[in-house]
């Protein structure tokens, strides 16, 4: 079985925060993953860090599992799946932090599917005047997108370095096409907006060289049925995009 499709050990561990199921190799975790926070230390959160409550016997203190910081029942009480942490329940998270948590539910739940299950585009390699029809698809483990077409390319995630959704405006005429995203940088496409997304363009290094390698994907204009779907794919993997930013950051 090729590295990119490895089902990675796993094993179970406890934090103070919760259980966690994580990869038992730091290496084989997932590109979108995040680290806990370390909790704001007791002795330095008199108060809830929201609305300023006193703590004492009776208002207990609780830490946001997402960011960290001290706050009241009252404004921690939320549990919400944080599959980034790699929890395996539901955890107790801040008002702020359990909105994004849940706006992250989105992806998890339907837009990585979308990236595994893949889509048919026309790939172009570096400066290549030639371009071949290939089905591409995140790896089940998160961690390589895979092409299949007459040839085979696994690209892992963590090389990546750059991102450019392209897309063109619905307006009949306007052929413009632009490029959103860049560098990874987390600008987005408006969502429900009157433009689709029609293709990308990746960078990537190729382990042992220092070069970036280009590739450029199209959606296909002649499968007709497939164009919704490669403009799925691609918005899922602008939302990817945004989150591999976040977890590079942190
Ligand atoms: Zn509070
Ligand atoms: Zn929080």
């Amino acid at each position: 079985m090729s590295g990119c499709e490895a089902r990675d050990a796993k094993k179970l561990v406890r934090s103070p925060s919760g259980l966690r199921m994580v990869p038992e190799h730091r290496s084989a975790r997932s590109p979108f993953g995040l680290d806990e926070p370390p909790w704001v230390p007791d002795k330095e959160c008199p108060r809830c860090m929201q609305c300023d409550t006193k703590f004492d016997f009776i208002t207990r203190k609780h830490h946001c599992r997402r960011c960290g910081k001290c706050f009241c029942d009252k404004c921690c009480s939320k549990k919400v799946p944080l599959p980034r942490m790699c929890f395996v329940d539901p955890v107790r998270q801040c008002a702020e932090c359990a909105l994004i948590s849940q706006k992250e539910s989105e992806f998890y739940d339907k837009q990585l599917k979308v990236l595994m299950n893949g889509a048919t585009f026309f790939v172009t390699l570096g400066t290549s005047e030639k371009s071949e029809l290939m089905v591409c698809r995140l790896s089940n483990n998160q961690r390589y997108l895979v092409l299949d077409g007459d040839s085979h390319y696994e690209i892992e995630i963590i090389q990546i370095s750059t991102v450019q959704i392209l897309t063109e405006g619905f307006t009949p005429g306007e052929k413009d096409t632009y490029a959103y995203t860049s560098l990874l940088e987390s600008q987005h496409i408006p969502e429900g907006g009157n433009s689709r997304a029609i293709g990308m363009i990746l960078q990537y290094k190729v382990p042992g060289s220092e070069e970036l390698t280009q590739m450029k994907f199209t959606a296909s204009e002649d499968f007709s049925c497939n164009k919704k779907l490669s403009a799925s794919w691609l918005a899922a993997m602008h939302k990817a995009t945004k989150l591999l930013y976040e977890s590079r950051d942190q």
